[in-house]
């Protein structure tokens, strides 16, 4: 037992056989609530489903529930939810919320999804989490493991929720699973036999009271269950990340870290421009850095974290170089749209904070036409007012923090302020010339104007490709 993380709720464990014939709520009825309660039903659970929000959008799942003979409640939660033996919750649900205080006075234990889901899986699982690059290191680690014909399941907070993948994967599957700092709140035995730690910087720190401690250690409980033979993989660039391992991990786990220089005695580094690892003494070049197929150096990181997942988790080393220099990256970030005139447009909507922007910035050997703004979390824009006095020869602010923008920057780089997307790309295209390059790396959340970054970078792709 333990306790969560915000807000001193108990969590607990099961074994899938105690689970049968236990009242258990489930909070949120989107992919992943739908996922457990498919999960906890199957396996003789008496489930009751609830969900704050109205049906509208989530009508085809209710409709899914009822189908399955499970009872569920929409537009807000009643009493019910409490007469349960166990409440699980769905990412989207914070620490701090008033069920999970509520929870906590009646005594009764909250798990969140990811926690439940393990207690399922008979899967090797990988366990990406940090606060960038997860989606891209998931996606490639995914991609070399099936490439060099293992069988593997991307699932977590990339697409297709755990629960849902849990029943149909074998032990010969390895699990790669994106999880956030919020599946992690409301875990007591979840235990990845490959963890990985990208990086810590402040982000979502409004679901941690404004606590970077909090979250930090949200995010190291992805190793803490870890136990001998498992490995550790971590960026021992990152001085946060490094302290926490070091500090942190359990005895008996095998930590492999990755950086640019070689860092200790199992790891991923670069040297004379070839990304080198180093497993159990052997020594392997996998490939020159340069001839990865996704720019920037925050995707070498990704790339050096995901080789060596990969490998721990069963890929063979021979079979990553070609799948590193075939990768064709994610949508939304850093993706390359369309060249108009000598001018390269790149989509990188999934970039909602400046840590992304400085990366971000930095990937093109060519000058640089900024879009930046939408909905502000807080940006301190200081942190990449250097590499964009170096690289970017003008900004076009939009959305909600356009004003927050241009007052920052007026005096270092250009700045003009437009509404849309659409008057950003007319910007955008007025002050390009051949050679540069169109970049929506936003910095901010797109919620002012957007469903979501998706939809935001979809909107950019069209007026790219309306260009005449
Ligand atoms: P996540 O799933 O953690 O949000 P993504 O792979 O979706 O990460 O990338 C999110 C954004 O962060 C993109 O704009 C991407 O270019 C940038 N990014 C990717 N990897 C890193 C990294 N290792 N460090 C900093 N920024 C990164």
């Amino acid at each position: 037992m333990g306790f969560g993380p915000s807000f001193e709720a108990e969590t607990v464990n099961m074994q899938p056989s105690e689970v049968r014939g236990k009242k258990i709520t489930i909070i949120g009825a989107a992919r992943s609530g739908l996922g457990a309660a498919r999960l906890l039903h199957a396996n003789g659970a008496e489930v009751f489903v609830s969900d704050q929000s109205p049906a509208g959008p989530l009508t085809s799942n209710f409709l899914e529930l009822k189908k399955l003979g499970v009872a569920f409640e929409a537009g807000g939660h009643t009493q019910r939810i409490y007469e349960t033996d166990l409440i699980v919750i769905s990412p989207g649900v914070p620490s701090d919320s008033p069920v999970v205080r509520e929870a906590a006075l009646k005594g009764i234990g909250v798990v969140s999804e990811l926690e439940m889901a393990s207690w399922f899986c008979t899967s090797k699982i990988v366990g990406v989490t940090g606060t960038n690059g997860k989606t891209t290191t998931v996606t490639l680690a995914d991609s070399i493991l099936k490439n060099a014909g293992v069988p593997s399941i991307p699932a977590g907070n990339i697409g297709t929720a755990f629960s849902s993948v849990v029943g149909e994967a074998g032990p010969e599957t390895v699990i790669v699973l994106e999880v956030s700092s919020f599946n992690l709140d409301h875990t007591d035995s979840f235990r990845p036999a490959v963890s990985v730690l990208l990086n810590i910087t402040p982000d979502h720190l409004n679901r941690y009271g404004g606590s970077l401690e909090k979250y930090a250690r949200s995010k190291c409980r992805v190793f803490e269950n870890q136990r001998e033979g498992d490995a550790l993989v971590y960026n021992a660039d990152d001085a946060e990340v490094k302290e926490r391992v070091e500090k942190g991990a359990p005895g008996g786990v095998r930590p492999v870290s990755f950086g640019i220089a070689e860092t200790s005695d199992e790891c991923a580094w670069v040297k004379d421009g070839m990304i080198m690892m180093r497993l159990k003494g052997r020594e392997t070049a996998v490939v020159p850095a340069d001839e990865i197929g996704i720019p920037g150096t925050h995707n070498l990181y990704n790339s050096m974290a995901a080789s060596l997942a990969a490998v721990l988790a069963g890929a063979d080393e021979g079979k990553v170089a070609g799948t590193l220099k075939s990768f064709p990256g994610v949508e939304h970030r850093l993706e390359p749209v369309r060249e108009v005139g000598g001018v390269r447009y790149v989509n990188d909507s999934k970039a909602t904070n400046v840590e992304s922007v400085w990366y971000a910035v930095q990937s093109f050997d060519a000058p640089i036409v900024l879009i930046l703004g939408g909905r502000d979390k807080g940006n301190d824009y200081a942190k990449i007012l250097e590499p964009v006095k170096k690289t970017v020869k003008s900004i076009v602010a939009i959305g909600e923090s356009a004003a927050k923008i241009e007052k920052f920057f007026t005096g270092a780089v250009p700045v003009r302020r437009v509404d849309t997307i659409r008057e950003a790309v007319a910007a955008a295209s007025d002050v390009a010339v051949p050679g540069d390059v169109v970049l929506l790396s936003p910095a901010c959340a797109s919620f002012d104007q957007f469903d979501n970054y998706e939809h935001r970078g979809r909107v950019f792709k069209e007026a790219v490709r309306e260009l005449p």
